[in-house]
């Protein structure tokens, strides 16, 4: 890791993000947490700051520009740089067939998904550009390579943020800003325990069944943490991945392997 480096992490008020924000903490990195719920934020700073690291929270809505031109502006202005940007923030959206999904709720799950991480991308790249240096890894999932069903809006998204990963990362690999993306399979906790339920419900099946069948789905019999995705990260902003960029790891106990 970079000297001094500073990291925005969305989405790291709870969950993966989290994670992210501990993990590039102990290798010294200071970190802003992007989080639209400013109120979920406090437990992250306190593991960061534990670290011996500078924690500042930002509340921010990544699908709105005005929000995430402030963010960086106000990161600038109390850090003076930006090494490393993580686009955690994601919503599950609608769990149905594609005719019964709402456009808004495809606008809305795009929105955070995507538009977010194009927003936050575009809002860094001139920073990063003046600085000759920086490390963005975008989360995607499994499912943006392998798609899962009545999950359309997701799996688009998902898929969509693979495709800017690449392409970003040919526009900026001569200003040694490597663009990565980070599959995560199903990781264990409330998020993925809550989606097991509704599948449960959805199929008449009880919610051991569900998540059974989904940890067959790894060679490993088993579901990720997520300690293993940030990790992940951490390798993607380290010196020893310099060489790696435009890259979509899928950290996944083995699931889809592709
Ligand atoms: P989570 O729901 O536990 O946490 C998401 C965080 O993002 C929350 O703190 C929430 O407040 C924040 N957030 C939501 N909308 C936001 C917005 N508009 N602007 C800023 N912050 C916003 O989710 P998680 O399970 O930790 O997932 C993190 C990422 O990993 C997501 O992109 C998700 O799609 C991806 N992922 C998760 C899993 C899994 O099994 N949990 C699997 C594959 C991919």
């Amino acid at each position: 890791m970079v000297v001094d480096s500073t990291a925005i992490v969305t989405g790291g008020g709870r969950g993966i993000g989290q994670a992210i924000c501990e993990k590039l903490a102990s290798e010294g990195v200071d970190v802003v947490v992007a989080d639209i719920d400013e109120g979920e934020t406090g437990e992250t700073e306190q593991l960061v700051e534990a670290r011996g690291q500078r924690a500042l929270s930002v509340e921010t809505d990544v699908s709105n520009e005005e929000d995430v031109s402030d963010l960086v502006e106000t990161v600038l202005d109390e850090f003076g740089s930006i090494e490393i940007l993580v686009n955690n923030a994601g919503i599950a959206g609608p769990t149905n067939p594609c005719e019964d999904v709402e456009p808004s709720e495809w606008d809305a799950t795009m929105n955070v998904n995507l538009r977010g991480p194009f927003l936050l991308c575009r809002e860094v790249i001139p920073t990063m550009k003046e600085q000759s240096y920086g490390r963005i890894v975008n989360i995607a999932s499994v499912t943006g390579k392998k798609p899962l069903l009545n999950r359309t809006p997701y799996a688009a998204a998902k898929m969509g943020l693979i495709g800017l990963t690449r392409t970003l990362a040919l526009e900026l690999g001569t200003h040694d800003i490597n663009v990565n993306a980070v599959c995560p399979g199903s990781v264990d906790g409330p998020r993925i325990d809550r989606v097991f339920e509704k599948q449960a419900e959805a199929t008449g099946r009880t919610y051991d069944q569900v998540r059974s069948e989904v940890e067959c789905q790894s060679p490993r019999n088993e579901l990720v943490q997520r300690e293993d995705i940030a990790d992940a990260v951490a390798y993607l902003c380290s010196e020893e991945s310099k060489r790696i960029t435009g890259q979509d790891l899928n950290v996944s106990a083995g699931k889809v392997m592709y």
